[in-house]
């Protein structure tokens, strides 16, 4: 599982706040640990959307993380383990590369 980075923004009434805030004291937990876990316990992996790795939600239609890009529906990562198989197969990427030079426009530049 990749690092994930979480930001969140909650507005929260006071007595509420300091609800949690005793909770999270008593839990040896800072707030933000425990509203990401509230949040992981809310949107669990069977959230329309929810994207797994970076905690973005997506439209509910979305196959893709629009912040990630990693999939988020089983078709989506069947898809994408399919092109990561291919992208991991050097005789793949070399014909890929032979292709694009064959068709007007491509061209190896040396990076200086
Ligand atoms: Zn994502």
């Amino acid at each position: 599982m990749r690092e994930s980075t979480k930001q969140l923004g909650l507005r929260i009434p006071a007595d509420q706040y300091n609800k949690l805030q005793d909770y999270a004291k008593s839990q040896n937990k800072s707030m933000t640990e425990l509203i990401i876990r509230i949040f992981d316990d809310f949107l669990d992996a069977s959230t329309p959307g929810l994207c797994q790795f970076c905690h973005t939600l997506n439209s509910l239609d979305a196959s893709y993380c629009q912040k990630c890009g990693e999939p988020l529906t089983e078709e989506a990562k069947k898809e994408s383990d399919r092109l990561k198989e291919y992208y991991n197969n050097e005789d793949v990427l070399i014909r890929i590369v032979e292709k694009m030079l064959e068709k007007k426009g491509f061209e190896i530049v040396k990076k200086e």
